[in-house]
């Protein structure tokens, strides 16, 4: 079945629901059951690990199950849990699966907030955290530890737009006992299909495109059959839950997920290669064009591309770069990504330690929402005439 087919289907049983086309938000806390032997039924497919059976709300709703069911299936895993926030879920699943006295390789163009979680929090527990090349592949082996339980990988790369060799990161990691965890934000499960290509454990800030209209915090976590028993026993133990009404918009988001994403696709190479047509910007960084170092690993291992990338100015004046910025006017200027409307983000990657940042321009990552493309343009158009205008007068 072609995904965008699946995408409709997922998690969707109208039968169980009075035939309703969609799961309907159920709000819960208490579940009551008519008898003791029904509760202790229910307890007993519970604790047998059944899909869809909960005891009381923070264990979910139907309207969680529903969601849970669909990640699962479209990207390939096992089982889902729902977490409250993207970076939730990547806490479960770094909890689940380190211990004291365990080492940690961290992507060190991982989303900042997953990595500072393992340097502030995991090491308070005793864990060894330590960042890698993003593109090392099979390099990889050289950092490996005995203690070494976790390789965390996230492609492509926070800010700037790495692609991994996960395929290759997996051989070495699952040779030397360690589990791969990936956070699959950008690729979403309709574009990356993380199982098929070696990894065990993945996250979703479903916050981005799968809620998709910027108006939720979710996320979910998945694991494959070997790992889902530590994820799942964590994330009950860690106490994660999300409300019904946010994720009812995630499974909403999820129906148009693919018209979406190949609209932002499409525009984002579009306006990328405008970019990179520009005198003013010194690099594009987006997997999809071919000047993208890494485009052959994109190709290979991706059906597609968000509308997520970033670019980096000629050095200007800091004056110029305000005057771009706040000259957009289609362009929001704000953290997050993945909704309807584009966005444009001044950005330092700040806490490499195994690649430099090698230009002294401004970063800016750039999310190219729904708009028309063509007016996306326009407006980057009135963004540089104003920067131009500003270094003028600096100069
Ligand atoms: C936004 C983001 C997260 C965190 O998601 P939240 O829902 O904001 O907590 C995790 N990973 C990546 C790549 C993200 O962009």
């Amino acid at each position: 079945m072609k995904e965008t087919t699946q995408l409709i289907a997922a998690g969707r049983h109208p039968e169980r629901f009075a035939g309703m086309v969609n799961t309907p938000v159920f709000r819960a806390s208490t579940i009551l059951f008519p008898t003791l032997a029904d509760w202790e039924k229910t307890k007993k497919r519970r604790a047998a690990d059944e899909a869809g059976v909960s005891t009381y709300g923070r264990f979910g709703t139907p309207t969680h199950h529903a969601l849970e069911e669909a990640i699962a299936e479209l990207e390939g895993g096992y089982r889902t849990l729902v977490c409250p926030s993207g970076l939730a879920a990547g806490v479960s699943a770094l909890t689940a699966l380190l211990s004291a006295g365990d080492h940690v390789l961290v992507t060190d163009s991982s989303y900042s907030p997953t990595r500072t979680f393992a340097t502030r929090v995991l090491a308070r527990y005793g864990v060894e955290v330590e960042a890698y090349d993003p593109c090392c592949g099979a390099g990889i082996a050289s950092m490996m530890r005995p203690n070494t339980k976790v390789v965390y990988v996230e492609s492509p790369g926070s800010e700037t737009f790495e692609i991994q060799d996960i395929p290759a990161i997996a051989e070495v990691a699952h040779r030397h006992g360690a589990a791969v965890v990936m956070d699959n934000t950008w690729g979403t499960p309709l574009f990356y299909k993380p199982f098929a290509h070696g990894v065990d454990v993945t996250i979703q800030a479903a916050t981005k495109y799968i809620v998709g209209h910027s108006d939720a915090m979710l996320g979910t976590v998945t694991a494959n059959e070997k790992y889902w028993p530590k994820i799942k026993q964590t994330t009950y133990d860690l106490g994660q839950t999300a409300g019904p009404d946010d994720v009812y918009l995630a499974l909403r988001g999820l129906r148009t997920l693919s018209v979406r994403l190949h609209q932002h696709w499409s525009s984002g190479v579009l306006v990328a290669k405008w970019l990179e047509s520009r005198p003013e910007v010194e690099a594009v960084m987006h997997p999809a064009l071919p000047s993208h170092p890494d485009h052959a690993l994109w190709k290979r291992d991706f059906s597609g591309a968000c509308g997520l990338f970033a670019m980096v100015l000629k050095p200007v004046s800091p004056a110029a770069v305000e005057a771009f910025i706040d000259n957009l006017a289609l362009f929001g200027l704000g953290v997050s990504w993945g909704g309807f409307e584009s966005l444009a983000l001044p950005f330092t990657p700040g806490d490499r330690t195994t690649k430099r940042w090698n230009f002294s321009g401004q970063g800016i990552r750039i999310h190219v929402g729904l708009e028309d493309p063509h007016d996306l343009i326009a407006d980057l158009e009135k963004g540089f005439a104003a920067l131009a205008r500003a270094q003028a007068k600096a100069a």
